[in-house]
C-alpha cells in the first residue's frame, strides 16, 4: 500500500462543515499547491498537530475558505503525514476541493483505507481497527459503548493476556526441551495440567461473550406472544409508535410476523409481533403459529402478554407451559378495564401491569426491558469477541490447547504439547492481527465507507 490519499471524511449531504482528508508522503507538498493562507504559514513550513486558514484554489477560482491541519509523521491517524481540510459542508462544495486534491501524486482512497494504513503502521490493532467501523455503524447507544471498549483496546488486552500465558508456558517447555544435560528441574506435569485447564476456561469464557455480546451488536430479538386479543399488536404499535400490524377484535387475523426495530433506553429490541399462540385448525394461521413457537424458542426476550380484564383460561395456561419464563417478561395488560384475572402469572424474570391501549405505565415496562437487557449484555469494558473472524481465531486457538491438554493426559512427549501450544499462539496472533494475510486484512477493511 503505497502512494498518497484522499477522500471526503464526513457523510455526503448537507452539514456545517465537512472534512476532506488526505494521507501519504505527497500529502503536504500537495496542500502547499493548492492551499493560499491568508497570513502565516504555508503547509510546508508548518509543525504537526497546527492548523491555518486560507483558501483552496484551483485554476485561480477560490473554491472556499478553509482550515487546514497538518499532522506529520508518525503523529497521525494513519501514521503517515496527513492533511485535513475542513471547509463548509455541502456535497457540491466538498467534493470539488476533494477534486482538486486529486493529482498524478493523490488518487482517491478506498474503502477503510485510512484505517487500513492505521493498522500497518502499528497504530491500531486489529481488532482495535475492526471497531473502528463497528463505532461508525452503531445503532444504538449499547452498541456504541461496546465499539468504543474494542477501540480503546479492551478486547487486545484480553488477548493479549492468553497469548502471554501460553507464551510462558511454551519458554518452559523450550528450556526444559534445549537444555536437557543442565540441571533444570523437570517440567511439573501436574502443574502445566493445572496452567491448560485454566488457560482454556478463560478462552472459554471470553469466546461466551461472543454469543452475549450478539444483543448489542444486533439488538434483542423480541417476541411478543399470547392468545388471541390479548392486545399483543396494541403492545406491538404502543412500542413502535405507529401502526404497523393489524389490530382487530376477530381472533386470530395477525397471520404473519411483522418485524421492527426500537429503542429502549439504549438497547435495540427487534420485535416480531407473532400470530397469536394457540392451538388452531385454520391451515394459514397454523403455519403463523408454529413459526411464532418456534420464535418462542429463538428469542432473547420474549414478552408474555395477558389480559387482566379476562379470568386466567385454559389457552393461558397452555401457553404458560410453553414460555420459557426465564427469558419472559409477563405483561399483564388492559389494566384501564375493570380486574378479573385474580392471580398474576408466576416465575418470569420480571412482571409489569400496563395499557396498551392509553400507554400507562409503559415507562415500567421499558425499566423491566432495560434491566433485562443489562443483566444479560456483556460488560465490554473487559473485552469481548465482536465478530465471526475473532471467534473463528479464537476458536482454533482453544481447540490446539484442548489439543495440548489431550497430549499431556494420554502421556505423550512435551513436544506434542509444544506443537499445540504453538499453533494456538499462532491463532490468537491472527487474531490480533499480530501475524495476518493480506486477504483477511482486506476483507477486514472491505466493511469500511471510504474516507475512514
Ligand atoms: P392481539 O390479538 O393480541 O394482537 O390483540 P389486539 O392488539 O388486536 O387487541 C384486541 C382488542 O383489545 C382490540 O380491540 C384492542 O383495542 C383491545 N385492547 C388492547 N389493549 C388494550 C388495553 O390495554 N385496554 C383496553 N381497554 N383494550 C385493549
Amino acid at each position: 500500500m503505497t502512494g498518497t490519499i484522499a477522500a471526503i471524511a464526513t457523510p455526503l449531504g448537507t452539514g456545517g462543515m465537512a472534512v476532506i482528508r488526505m494521507s501519504g508522503p505527497a500529502a503536504i507538498a500537495r496542500a502547499g499547491q493548492v492551499f493560499v493562507p491568508i497570513r502565516g504559514k504555508r503547509p510546508e513550513d508548518m509543525d504537526g498537530y497546527t492548523c491555518a486558514y486560507g483558501h483552496i484554489l484551483e485554476d485561480g477560482t477560490r473554491l472556499d475558505d478553509v482550515v487546514l491541519t497538518v499532522f506529520r509523521a508518525p503523529h497521525s491517524y494513519t501514521g503517515e503525514d496527513v492533511v485535513e481540510v475542513s471547509c463548509h459542508g455541502g456535497r457540491y462544495v466538498s467534493e470539488q476541493i476533494l477534486r482538486a486534491l486529486l493529482c498524478d501524486e493523490v488518487r482517491l482512497a478506498e474503502a477503510g483505507e485510512f484505517t487500513k494504513r492505521a493498522f500497518l503502521n502499528g497504530k491500531l490493532s486489529l481488532t482495535q481497527a475492526e471497531a473502528v467501523a463497528d463505532v461508525i455503524g452503531a445503532a444504538g447507544e449499547n452498541a456504541l459503548r461496546a465499539a468504543r471498549a474494542l477501540r480503546e483496546g479492551a478486547t487486545y488486552r484480553r488477548i493479549s493476556a492468553l497469548g502471554q500465558r501460553l507464551l510462558e508456558m511454551l519458554s518452559d517447555l523450550a528450556v526444559w526441551a534445549d537444555y536437557p544435560d543442565e540441571d533444570i528441574p523437570d517440567v511439573d506435569g501436574g502443574a502445566l495440567e493445572r496452567r491448560l485447564a485454566a488457560l482454556q476456561q478463560d478462552m472459554q469464557s471470553l469466546l461466551a461473550t461472543y454469543d452475549r455480546g450478539r444483543i448489542l451488536r444486533e439488538g434483542m430479538h423480541t417476541v411478543i406472544a399470547g392468545k388471541p386479543n390479548v392486545g399483543k399488536s396494541t403492545l406491538f404499535n404502543a412500542l413502535a409508535g405507529f401502526e404497523r400490524s393489524i389490530v382487530t377484535d376477530i381472533a386470530g387475523t395477525t397471520r404473519d410476523v411483522v418485524e421492527e426495530q426500537i429503542r429502549i433506553g439504549g438497547m435495540t429490541l427487534r420485535l416480531s409481533d407473532t400470530a397469536g399462540v394457540r392451538e388452531t385448525d385454520g391451515t394459514v394461521e397454523r403455519i403463523g403459529v408454529e413459526r411464532s413457537l418456534r420464535s418462542l424458542e429463538e428469542a432473547d426476550l420474549v414478552l408474555a402478554v395477558f389480559d387482566m380484564s379476562r379470568p386466567f383460561d385454559a389457552e393461558d395456561a397452555a401457553l404458560l407451559e410453553r414460555l420459557p419464563r426465564e427469558r419472559c417478561i409477563c405483561v399483564c395488560n388492559k389494566t384501564d378495564l375493570d380486574r378479573q384475572l385474580a392471580q398474576l402469572p408466576e416465575g418470569f424474570a420480571d412482571t409489569v401491569a400496563i395499557s396498551a391501549k392509553t400507554e400507562d405505565n409503559m415507562a415500567a415496562l421499558a425499566d423491566a426491558v432495560t434491566r433485562f437487557a443489562a443483566a444479560r449484555a456483556v460488560n465490554a469494558e473487559d473485552g469481548m469477541i465482536a465478530n465471526e473472524r475473532q471467534r473463528d481465531c479464537l476458536r482454533e486457538a482453544a481447540a490446539a490447547v484442548a489439543e495440548a491438554q489431550d497430549a499431556l493426559a494420554m502421556g505423550l512427549a512435551y513436544d506434542a504439547v509444544t506443537v499445540s501450544l504453538d499453533a494456538a499462539a499462532d491463532a490468537l496472533l491472527r487474531l490480533t492481527g499480530e501475524r495476518v494475510t493480506d486477504r483477511v486484512v482486506d476483507t477486514v477493511f472491505a466493511r469500511f465507507c471510504v474516507g475512514k
